[in-house]
């Protein structure tokens, strides 16, 4: 199997609603260029520095998403470099967003990342504090926040499914609180190993790696 082949099946298997996200990590410009032949545009990087070459080096045009840990020192490369930052899981890393953001005159859409399988050493907001950092995320004006991402926990496929519920639910929940700055229409959820019960709970955006280009 090509990655070409592996992308047409993932995309002919997707339902109404459901993007496809190549999770690009450690994969070469060769290969990405592969997956934006056969018809995804969505890219998700974890490293800043990796996109910066990436980037460089992958000519077609794509939407970038910052799918890793953003440590504050690299917001200010990364926010010129990504279309969508989809890890905020502080204030403090919003503010910094925000901050450099208004250097260039630009308004970042972010997701909250969500740490649904309340996991201490994984990154992500704990569900009950969603409300609360998107409330106050709110009041920052070169912010818009656009959707909910979460890993879930580790095993995959049902081993997810509760969190996904979960996440699923908080993310109906937001939907319906009127905030300025917030609009609420992504849920980012499902890899590889889980992308298919994270469909069956509501995932709009799917983030494939390992399916597409083969293990790491
Ligand atoms: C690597 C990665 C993925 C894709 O994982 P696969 O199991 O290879 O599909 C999705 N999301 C994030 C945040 C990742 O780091």
């Amino acid at each position: 199997m090509t990655i070409a082949d592996n992308v047409r099946r993932l995309l002919a298997e997707m339902p109404a609603g459901v993007r496809v996200q190549a999770a690009v990590k450690t994969r070469t410009p060769q290969e990405i260029t592969e997956v934006l032949e056969a018809g995804i545009s969505l890219l998700g990087e974890n490293y800043v520095q990796e996109a910066e070459s990436a980037r460089a080096g992958v000519a077609l045009p794509a939407e970038w998403h910052c799918i890793g840990h953003l440590q504050k020192n690299k917001v200010k490369k990364a926010v010129g470099l990504f279309d969508v930052i989809e890890t905020v899981d502080s204030y403090a890393l919003a503010k910094e967003i925000d901050r450099h953001c208004a250097g260039l005159g630009r308004i970042m859409p972010v997701y909250i990342e969500v740490n649904s399988g309340r996991e201490p050493q994984k990154s992500g907001a704990m569900p009950e504090a969603v409300e609360g950092l998107v409330r106050e995320i709110a009041g920052l004006e070169h912010i818009r926040v656009e959707g909910l991402m979460t890993m879930g926990p580790a095993g995959g496929g049902e081993a997810c499914r509760v969190a996904f519920r979960e996440t699923k639910r908080l993310f109906d929940r937001l939907r319906g609180i009127d905030l300025p700055g917030v609009e609420l229409t992504e849920l980012s959820m499902g890899m590889t190993d889980s992308y298919r019960v994270a469909i069956e709970e509501g995932s709009t955006m799917v983030r494939i790696g390992s399916l597409i280009f083969g293990p790491r």
